[in-house]
């Protein structure tokens, strides 16, 4: 078993591909696909390598679990790309592999990639969750509209070349007080889960970008309170919510560690703290799943 030339030594899942021209007689255009983490689950970012073991490939386009991969070929010849597993994925998750080889070889596939359980904690109630009324058709309205705005962001950063090379940091060194995924359980049912992930601080202080971006929205949104969404293009997008205020403006380029807002309180939200988003497309997933990758593998971004 061969491991792709930046990943080699490293742990990786590896599956082998044998595809077209074995019916025809034709050359069989050979790949693998190597996935990081080796083990995934449910809101993992995925690192995905396309390799070619013989010609080459001269296009690649692909989907996991229906979204959009954006690949990326480097010096080597290999593909490159970030995908994300669904919080309500389970087994496993199919991935489209959409190919042109050297030679003119065109070939379709899918695999499934193994979905790991999640070790996701669940917090159960005593009490029941506060219904609150059914919301307001001007309300709901108004949410519809936010999270439509969001999707858009998601879309921009599908159609945005990557800014970021190296891995991303944290937007705040605090504990991190609630979990990716934490269900919220009453009466044995789950309610809610949290896609996202919380960090501790008091209001007024720094929230900063944890790689680099483009700030692509700076709202007041029902629930997230004062938000900032960054797209750091190549598809994957953060977000940032309940800050007591924005210290960027929509168009800012920022760079990891820029000062991008404030901690607070707003939005539906008890206490200050920071809820930190990660998505790669429309899909919402663990930010801390971004520290078990190798992001760079990627390379710096082209100019
Ligand atoms: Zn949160």
């Amino acid at each position: 078993m061969t491991m792709p030339g930046p990943h080699r030594g490293s742990a990786l899942a590896l599956t082998v591909l044998l595809l077209g021209g074995l019916d025809t007689g034709g050359p069989a255009l050979e790949i693998d696909v190597a996935f990081l983490p080796v083990e995934p689950k449910p809101g993992s970012f995925l690192q995905l390598t396309v390799s070619p073991r013989s010609s080459t490939i001269r296009s690649l386009h692909g989907t996991l679990g229906g979204q959009t991969v954006i690949f990326e070929r480097d010096s080597l010849g290999l593909w490159m790309g970030l995908a994300g597993i669904p919080v309500s994925a389970t087994d496993s998750i199919p991935l489209t592999l959409d190919l042109e080889g050297a030679d003119g070889v065109v070939v379709d596939t899918m695999v499934y990639l193994p979905v790991h359980p999640s070790d996701f904690v669940v917090e159960r109630l005593s009490v029941a969750p506060r219904f609150s009324a059914r919301p307001d058709s001007a309300l709901a309205a108004r949410v519809q509209r936010e999270i439509a705005r969001a999707g858009e962001v998601s879309d921009e950063a599908l159609a945005t070349r990557r800014m970021w090379s190296a891995p991303f940091a944290r937007p705040r060194s605090t504990r991190v007080t609630s979990r990716y995924g934490t269900g919220r359980e009453f009466n044995g049912v789950i309610q809610s889960r949290h896609l996202g992930v919380d960090l501790a601080g008091t209001t007024g202080e720094v929230v900063r970008a944890p790689n680099r971006g483009v700030v692509a929205l700076v709202d007041r949104f029902y629930y997230g309170g004062n938000v900032v969404y960054l797209n750091h293009g190549a598809g994957l997008v953060t977000a940032y919510m309940h800050l007591s205020e924005a210290l960027v403006t929509v168009g800012d380029t920022v760079r990891a560690g820029t000062p991008i807002g404030r901690v607070g309180a707003t939005g539906r939200v008890t206490g200050a703290h920071l809820h930190w988003v990660a998505r790669y497309g429309r899909v919402t997933l663990d930010p801390l799943s971004l520290e078990g990758l190798q992001l760079e593998a990627f390379g710096a971004p082209a100019e």
